[in-house]
């Protein structure tokens, strides 16, 4: 464990992984203007993270590979080396493989896996001994709701997200007697880079299911981080940010 280097600090202390784009980038941002001390993580948007960086002076960029658990540990360790503590970690990064099962090869599978959900076993790993240490704190798992109901053709992004729920499940009960949240949010369809690969036909196909009749956009994410970030009597739970898409 890091030596708290230093004291006193009043803030709270979050790490959001993937904080460089959509809903990472909502989510950095909407916890920096309330207050929150925040160590973006980014691995590739180096621009991107910095630019977020620059418009407060209470956010920290740090490159790291999540999918690397020598890379998480660097992430960990200059969190704590700089600010001393961990309350809230967001689980966010991640990324989609849209492919038959009989198409995905091994190695697309394993970094599917390895980034979307051994990231957040190495994160949670890492960040949980300085929770239990204090006795406090939150982590958000962002989920799927193809998690929930199983996604054709993304059989890997299905199960990575499913197994993110599950370890939201177990986490909570293992970490609850320390007064430690564990929750999901599973995002239905969000504006971001993640489906620009969607049709304008299958985009509106999309809407047609949704009862509230149109795509979510990335503070509806952000802000339900906010709420569970507040909330010192929810864990063990899948929130669903879909506009009713699976009613
Ligand atoms: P996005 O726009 O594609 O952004 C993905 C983010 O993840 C980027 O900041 C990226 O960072 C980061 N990332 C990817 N691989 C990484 C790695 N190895 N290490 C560190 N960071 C990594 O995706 P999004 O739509 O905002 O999705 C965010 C989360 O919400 C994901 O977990 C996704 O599965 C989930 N989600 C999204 C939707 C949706 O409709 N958009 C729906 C349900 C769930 P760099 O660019 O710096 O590499």
């Amino acid at each position: 464990m890091v030596e708290n280097q230093e004291k006193n600090i009043e803030s709270k202390v979050a790490i959001v992984t993937g904080g460089s784009r959509g809903i990472g980038a909502s989510i950095v941002k909407k916890l920096a203007q309330n207050g929150y001390i925040v160590v973006l993580n980014y691995n590739k948007s180096e621009k991107e993270a910095k630019e977020i960086e620059n418009k407060f002076d209470n956010i920290y960029s740090y490159e790291a590979d999540i999918s690397n658990y020598d890379e998480v540990k660097g992430l960990i360790d200059f969190t704590i080396n700089k600010f001393g503590k961990i309350d809230l970690l967001v689980n966010n990064a991640g990324i989609d493989l849209v492919k038959t099962i009989n198409d995905t090869k091994i190695e697309e599978f394993d970094k599917v896996l390895k980034t979307n959900l051994y990231s957040a076993f190495y994160t949670s790993k890492e960040v949980s001994k300085y929770m239990i240490n204090n006795k406090s704190g939150k982590i958000i798992n962002i989920s799927s709701i193809w998690g929930i109901i199983g996604a054709s053709c993304e059989m890997a992004y299905s199960v990575s997200k499913a197994g993110l729920d599950a370890m939201t499940k177990s986490l909570a009960k293992e970490l609850g007697p320390s007064n430690i949240q564990v929750n999901s949010i599973a995002p239905g369809i969000i504006d971001t880079d993640m489906n620009k690969f969607l049709t304008k036909e299958e985009k509106e196909q999309i809407i047609s299911e949704i009862p509230l009749e149109h795509i979510g956009n990335v503070e509806d994410v952000a802000d339900c981080v906010l709420f569970l970030a507040n909330a010192e009597y929810i864990t063990g739970q899948v929130i669903q940010v879909n506009g009713g898409w699976n009613i």
